[in-house]
């Protein structure tokens, strides 16, 4: 999937109504601008300017914040539902000390998962990157630097660190296919949308949240997860911190616990791209808008 002639960076997937889907924050400034001059200039009524433009702001904020929104870009948020399968999905690693035990309870259950890894830190210790594909786990992009201002940051700058971490996954044995990208908390404003685009990314968002992020026990992260969890689930799991310096310490025992619980369930934990290869074009996110699934 990559493209031979520049090492890490895809081919574009087919998106259309691209400028429409990119612009319509520009769209809703402009419309915010012309109505509230109209309405005291002209006598326009209020409705003009509060309805369409509360109605257009949803959209933009939808697109935005919610991360299996397909708005500005398709994404994937979970499979096919009768397939006896679900997507372990580990975010903000590899750790040097979490990282190793999370792969060695994977493998003590024959599971496979997907990584969405910071780039920095996988340049930082590829060995974990060369064990995860040599294992059978699938690495994705989770920006280079997981920076908390993302998102405030333009064209140029979302392309570079996007690019920056395709590269460092493309340097590894095998580079994974699809190229994957989650990005950092789930939100994407339309330049980041773009510059995935430009990358040729499946982005991949999340259908069940561990929220393993907020809880103080293992048994209460496995807990939630097992109750909640359907077949084509990908699960939302951190084996990294995007602050240096702290550990995601429940994660290993909340994973072996959830690992039991889904044996016993008889759901298979395999990658996100076995998960889109064995659901096909079932789950081919964004019809409505006139694109079709990136990548699988
Ligand atoms: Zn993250």
């Amino acid at each position: 999937m990559h493209d031979a002639a520049t090492p890490g960076v895809s081919a574009k997937p087919v998106l259309r109504w691209r400028w429409l889907r990119w612009n319509l924050h520009h769209l809703l400034l402009a419309y915010v601008v012309i109505t509230a001059t109209g309405v005291p200039a002209f006598s326009w009524p209020w409705w003009v300017l509060v309805v369409p433009g509360a109605l257009l702001a949803g959209l933009v904020a939808d697109g935005m914040l919610r991360p299996s929104s397909s708005l500005f870009y398709p994404t994937v948020s979970h499979g096919a539902r009768n397939l006896a399968c679900v997507a372990l999905t580990f975010d903000d690693g590899p750790d040097p000390v979490i990282t190793p035990q999370v792969l060695d309870a994977l493998a003590a259950h024959g599971a496979r998962a997907s990584f969405f890894v910071i780039g920095k830190s996988l340049v930082a210790q590829p060995e974990l990157a060369r064990r995860m594909l040599a294992e059978g786990h699938a690495i994705g992009n989770h920006s280079w630097q997981h920076s908390r201002w993302q998102n405030f940051h333009q064209f140029r700058w979302q392309l570079r660190e996007l690019e920056r971490s395709e590269q460092a996954l493309a340097a590894l044995p095998g580079a994974p296919q699809p190229a994957l990208y989650r990005p950092p908390v789930g939100l994407k404003r339309p330049e980041l949308a773009r510059a995935g685009w430009q990358c040729g990314l499946t982005l991949v968002a999340w259908s069940l949240h561990g929220r393993d992020t907020f809880a103080r026990d293992p048994q209460s992260v496995a807990r939630r997860v097992l109750a909640k969890v359907r077949a084509g689930d990908i699960v939302l799991l951190h084996d990294g911190h995007d602050l240096g310096g702290r550990r995601r310490e429940l994660c290993v025992p909340a994973l072996r616990l959830i690992l039991e619980g889904l044996r016993a369930r008889g759901l298979r934990c395999v990658t996100v791209p076995e998960l889109l290869r064995l659901s096909g074009d079932s789950v081919s996110p964004s019809v409505w808008v006139g694109s079709r699934k990136p990548r699988a």
